[in-house]
């Protein structure tokens, strides 16, 4: 039996960070920035205001009270997106709206708020004259140009990931188009002679493909791109062909016919195909577990094989094959997120495996708690779809008790409702 740390390293030896493309920008959310991207503009551009009112010398309104307001003359008025061709003089002020660049002579804006224009609207008095009614610092309520981002400096890094904070400083920049990893392509196969596919009628002694769907969606959720190959069948003739289909993908996924008492198709055709190791996992569940890497026409195609049970394949998914893809992404963070929480369940672990076992998390009292989610099959997807995270049981504890501290690997942050 070999550690799941062991697993993961031998398989991660064998896959590598793809290679860039250039995409328009909305397409690559969560994706990794395959170059730096340095400004070639200042952010804002100019000089401009972050209040709508007015423009002015800070000379011009030094001393204004609500009792003693300075009455300046209003010369224009400039809206976000034009630059006033009127320059700011002592004694004079230019109406500006937010983002409006700062007019010449200016060095201060002041709110409408600070202003007596209400009061002049609501008189039916001339706008033409304002009236400042509070001394204000000067400088203020002006955003600098530059002041986000400066020309020439680098704003994002190779190796960040995507998100929309990043994708709207690329679009801020004006960047169209940027370098990212790619998407791994990954080839999802399900095998067994019971297996029917979905939207078919199920003929005695069938069950339906459901594996096939919950890896591809896997895939997905960790930014690869599933592609279903179908079902093989325990024929190796079928399996050889199926498999084959899968040989232009930058990683293939096969379900089933791993376990000791199968009919070792899949090892002896994936043994054909390219250099396979069988390992006996030290976990539950998932046990059994296949790695490979098929070769064709130069290509180099690693290969999952996962156990059939429902349970068994979503956890070695989330065990090997969510990091394979992080790592085709180019992430660097690849282990799943985890927390400590105090469980709520005893669990036996009998056999010093390290047990994932379904458990719903929720927080209470400062402290995260963690309860199973009831019975443990392997075969019992339900179980899955009633939990929030993986209690993690190590190797070397045989029992936990209700109370103790337990490691809890989150699939996703929702809590019990
Ligand atoms: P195997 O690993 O092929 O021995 O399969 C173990 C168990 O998982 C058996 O009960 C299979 O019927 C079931 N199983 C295998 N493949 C799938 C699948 N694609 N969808 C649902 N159940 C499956
Ligand atoms: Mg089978």
């Amino acid at each position: 039996m070999i550690l799941v740390e062991q697993a993961l390293e031998k398989i991660l030896s064998n896959v590598s960070v793809l290679e860039p493309e250039r995409k328009p920008i909305l397409e690559t959310l969560g994706q990794v920035l395959a170059e730096d991207v340095r400004s070639d503009i200042n952010i804002p551009p100019l000089d401009n205001s972050a209040m709508d009112g007015y423009a002015v010398q800070w000379e011009s309104i030094r001393g204004a009270t609500t009792s003693q307001p300075k009455a300046l003359k209003v010369i224009g008025e400039v809206a976000a997106g034009y630059i006033s061709d009127r320059e700011v003089t002592p004694g004079t002020a230019i109406r500006i709206m937010t983002g409006a660049p700062v007019p010449a002579g200016a060095d201060t804006v002041i709110q409408f708020e600070d202003t007596d224009e209400e009061i002049r609207k609501a008189a039916a008095k001339s706008l033409d004259e304002i009236g400042i009614l509070r001394e204000v610092a000067k400088g203020s309520n002006i955003r600098r140009g530059g002041e986000d981002i400066t020309r020439g400096s680098l704003v994002l890094a190779r190796g960040v990931v995507l998100r929309p904070q990043e994708i709207g400083i690329l679009a801020s920049l004006g960047r169209a188009n940027v370098l990212v990893i790619r998407r791994p392509a990954v080839a999802v196969l399900a095998t067994g002679d019971e297996l029917v596919d979905v939207g078919e009628p199920l003929p005695p002694g069938k069950i339906y493909n459901s594996n096939a769907y919950t890896i591809a969606s896997q895939v997905r959720r960790y930014g690869g791109i599933p592609h279903i190959l179908g079902i093989a069948t325990d024929e190796s003739q079928d399996l050889v062909e199926k498999i084959t289909l899968g040989m232009d993908s930058d990683l293939l996924i096969t379900s089933g016919g791993v376990s000791m008492g199968d009919y070792d198709i899949v090892k002896d055709v994936l043994a054909e195909l390219g250099a396979i190791s069988f390992w006996t996992v030290r976990m539950k569940p998932g046990k059994p577990l296949a790695f490979g890497v098929l070769t064709r026409n130069g290509r180099r195609v690693p290969h999952l094989g996962f156990p059939g049970n429902p349970v068994s394949s979503m956890i070695a998914f989330e065990q090997f094959a969510r990091p394979a893809i992080l790592k085709m992404l180019g992430k660097n963070n690849l282990a799943k997120p985890t927390i400590s929480a105090i469980s709520e369940s005893r669990i036996e672990n009998r056999d010093g495996r390290r047990v994932f076992a379904r458990a719903i998390v929720r927080k209470g009292d400062g402290q995260y708690f963690a309860r199973l989610t009831g019975p443990q099959g392997s075969g019992i997807l339900t179980s899955m779809s009633r939990a929030n995270a993986l209690l993690v049981v190590p190797e070397n504890v045989a029992t936990v008790e209700v109370g103790d501290e337990v490691s809890v690997q989150m699939l996703d942050w929702r809590e019990e409702d």
